[in-house]
């Protein structure tokens, strides 16, 4: 048995995570703020010898170090998430990921506790050379705009990874999320898939942002839990980047159209400017495809589930909600 540590464990993918380390026979310690997280995530696992939980922030040290120094491993989940939350709190995003990250790798490094990052495709920004491999460049817009703040403050993230692997032998793993979907996931801070589920079950309108053209690729919650662990566990990944998506590319038009017809929604597309949306000083991504022949290759990532098994599970999941 494994005592692990996760860092916003009460959140979307840490709650996913939870489940199959608990499952698996390993003992699970979560530290979440609350602040995207839920308590329904973990009140779910409340009768289990094998976790415990405690409601603070990964910016505490004391609280960090002690937890920290009680298990054997990090998984760093902890993060200002969600595109609409970024945009109306960029002090809070910035602080919360580079000051997180500094307390996580700092401690972690004094007793060498392997740490699992979990960064994110963003890191790419609208790098246009498609697909995205963890060796190509990224390519941030003006300061001006705060999607380019989270994306560089995970950026620095993994820069700090990689120099205490580097300087210090300090075991860590960075791992760049694409678009992850599943059960348990909010729509509250912009995510695409709950939302348009959520709009289409109540028959509102679907909110298209932009021309709908822009692409996205969405990797079931599962499969990507599963490539986390297996990163976690090889002591070959250390001090390597690994993108987890799956490569299935859909526009975000289709995106809608299926999910009408997948709920037998009489509800509408409606186009909304990016403008509209988030004000002037927003930038979308047109594609974001990863390059996922690496982690291919490390752990032969196949038979991944494709959306209309994401977005079946994940309806079924929201009318049980509802109900
Ligand atoms: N999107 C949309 N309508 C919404 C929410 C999102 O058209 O109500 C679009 C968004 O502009 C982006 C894509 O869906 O092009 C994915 O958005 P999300 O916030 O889920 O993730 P991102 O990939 O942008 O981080």
């Amino acid at each position: 048995m494994t005592s692990y540590l996760i860092t916003g464990g009460a959140g979307f993918i840490g709650s996913h995570l939870t489940d199959e380390l608990l499952s698996r026979g390993h003992a699970v310690a979560v530290v979440d703020d609350l602040s995207t997280g839920s308590m329904r995530n973990i009140d779910r696992f409340k009768d289990e010898k094998r976790y415990s939980y405690t409601i603070g922030s990964v910016t505490d040290v004391p609280l960090m170090t002690e937890v920290i120094d009680r298990c054997d491993a990090v998984f760093h989940l902890a993060a200002a998430v969600g595109v609409e939350l970024i945009f109306q709190n960029p002090i809070h995003t910035i602080q919360t990921n580079i000051r997180g990250g500094e307390v996580i790798f700092e401690q972690a490094a004094r007793k060498k506790k392997k740490v699992f990052l979990a960064s994110t495709s963003e890191v790419y920004g609208k790098g246009e050379t498609i697909p995205f491999s963890e060796t190509g460049n990224l390519l941030f817009g003006p300061t001006t705009c705060p999607r380019w703040a989270y994306a560089c403050s995970k950026a620095i993230d993994e820069f700090l990874a990689i120099a205490y692997w580097k300087e210090q032998s300090a075991p860590t793993v960075i791992a760049r999320f694409f678009n992850t979907v599943g059960p348990r996931q909010s729509g509250q801070y912009g995510m695409v898939i709950p939302r348009f589920i959520r709009q289409a079950l109540a028959g509102e309108p679907i909110t298209v942002y932009g021309d709908g053209g822009q692409t996205r690729c969405f990797g079931h919650v599962t499969d990507v839990v599963g490539a986390v662990i297996e990163l976690m566990e090889r002591p070959d990944t250390n001090g390597e980047v690994y993108n987890i998506g799956n490569d299935q590319e859909i526009s975000i038009l289709d995106l809608a159209t299926k999910i009408i017809a997948m709920t037998g929604s009489s509800s509408q597309i409606k186009m909304i400017e990016f403008e509209e949306a988030f004000g002037p000083d927003f930038e979308d991504m047109k594609r974001r495809v990863p390059d996922a022949s690496k982690l291919k290759e490390l752990i032969g990532w196949d038979n991944l589930r494709g959306i209309d098994e994401i977005l079946s599970s994940t309806i079924d999941w929201m009318k049980q909600e509802e109900a």
